[in-house]
């Protein structure tokens, strides 16, 4: 669990210096808080990497990872830091002897990643804080700049209070974004997408709030939220309005490890008259990591039970290959940024369309996420995908705008 020094008040998007320490040395993490604090840096710590990595979020201008964990080791964090194209500044701390910190070093530069340091356990106060303003001389603007912002609000606080006050009283809307079977022209399914109506700050988007609700161990009270709201619709808008599409979920890690997960999801499906063979459900590799058999039995048994499954955001994890092997998958959703990618550089083509060749192979239909242009969706239909999802047909839209659109997009 990631715990945040100041308390009860964590920030969702300051935009000073943010640190972010994973360490299964609690103390250790513990001693850099303080250090941090002390010289005006907001920190969070994290004991072990799949709570490192659900916490982590462009905003992070310093992270400072331990390179041995039990669970992960940190070459491997680093692989994963540069397919999520993490900007932050990176300082390497280990127990080991200062040659493998080095080449730990050397490696990360030779990824791409921007590691401005290492410390050698056990390291003295004046060491960190020498390493911490380094850190501030490498980038004299303060890392405004080094944090990409989210969207535009990203410069917004949320309260522990506020969030439990949200899950309460339920202060989710849930967005959904058509998905269009290319062969027919034909809406097959939509994608939820949660979106937190706040009382004081307008609808918020979900990468402001799902880290934060990750790392405060709430996410599987949202996923609930989430599922019986958008299962509820779709069952409605079957019964009223004679529309039956899939529904796919978005699913965090944290919630695959509960092995109940499948059957409350049957019985909610039930409960709001929706087939099991109409849900998707979307996870991304990260979410195999921390407890990898209890993953794979939920998965399997969802499947048994005809619940679809999707790999979100193909592409970008490094272990994608295992994961196919892996995870019964009846679809996968190529990451957006290779879709917007594919047009210009070669690379990003190549993996679309081996991506989708090796998918059909197996049998697993291929989602391209992120269309937006005629000229994609022109390669993507001479190149047998099978749906799009994507601004190109539409934006997210709460239920009552989908049904307009659904209107005007079939001519009904
Ligand atoms: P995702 O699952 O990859 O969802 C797709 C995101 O891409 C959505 O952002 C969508 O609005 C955006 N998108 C779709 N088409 C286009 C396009 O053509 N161009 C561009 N530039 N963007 C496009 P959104 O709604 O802000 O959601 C962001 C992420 O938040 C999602 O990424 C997902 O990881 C997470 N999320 C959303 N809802 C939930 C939820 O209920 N639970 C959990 N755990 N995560 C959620
Ligand atoms: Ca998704
Ligand atoms: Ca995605």
């Amino acid at each position: 669990m990631a715990s945040d020094k100041s308390g009860k008040n964590i920030e969702a998007g300051d935009t000073s210096r943010r640190i972010l320490v994973v360490d299964d040395e609690k103390d250790i993490g513990e001693f850099i808080a303080d250090v941090a604090e002390m010289m005006n840096f907001s920190c969070t710590t994290t004991s072990n990497a799949a709570d490192f990595m659900a916490v982590l979020n462009p905003k992070v201008t310093l992270i400072i990872m331990d390179l041995m964990m039990p669970d992960m080791d940190g070459i491997e964090i680093l692989r994963l830091l540069k397919a999520r194209d993490c900007k932050s500044k990176i300082v390497l701390i280990s127990g080991v002897d200062k040659r493998v910190l080095e080449t730990a070093e050397e490696l990360a530069e030779s990824l791409g990643l921007s590691v401005v340091g290492h410390l050698q356990k056990p390291f003295r106060q004046v060491d960190l804080e020498k390493i911490l303003t380094a850190s501030r001389i490498v980038d004299p603007s303060g890392g405004a700049e080094a944090a990409q912002p989210i969207s535009k609000q990203s410069a917004i606080t949320i309260t522990v209070d506020e969030l439990e006050h949200a899950l309460l009283h339920n202060e989710f809307v849930i967005y959904y974004q058509p998905q269009v079977e290319l062969a027919t022209g034909v809406m097959v399914g939509v994608e939820s997408l949660v979106r937190w109506q706040h009382p004081k700050q307008g609808l918020l988007v979900p990468d402001v709030f799902i880290p934060i609700t990750e790392s405060l161990g709430m996410i599987d009270q949202l996923f609930w939220i989430v599922a019986k709201k958008a299962l509820s619709e779709i069952g409605q808008i079957a019964k009223k309005n004679g529309i039956t599409v899939t529904v796919s979920l978005n699913v965090s890690p944290y919630s695959l490890h509960n092995l109940k997960f499948p059957d409350t999801l049957l019985k909610l499906a039930e409960e709001c008259g929706v087939q099991p063979s109409n849900i998707i459900v979307e996870i991304t590799e990260s979410g195999l990591f921390k407890e990898l058999s209890k993953a794979l039995d939920i998965l399997t048994r969802l499947r048994m039970k005809q619940v679809k499954l999707s790999i979100d955001d193909f592409g970008t994890g490094f272990a994608m290959m295992q994961q196919l092997r892996n995870v019964p998958a009846t679809e996968l959703k190529i990451d957006k940024s290779f879709i917007q990618d594919m047009l210009v550089q070669d690379s990003a083509r190549v993996m679309v369309l081996k991506i989708m060749e090796m998918a059909h192979e197996l049998g697993i239909k291929v989602v391209a996420e992120g269309v937006e242009n005629t000229n994609q969706l022109e390669f993507l239909r001479a190149n047998h995908c099978d749906l799009i999802q994507g601004y190109f047909f539409s934006r997210p839209l709460p239920l009552p705008a989908l049904l307009d659109w659904f209107k005007n997009f079939h001519g009904s």
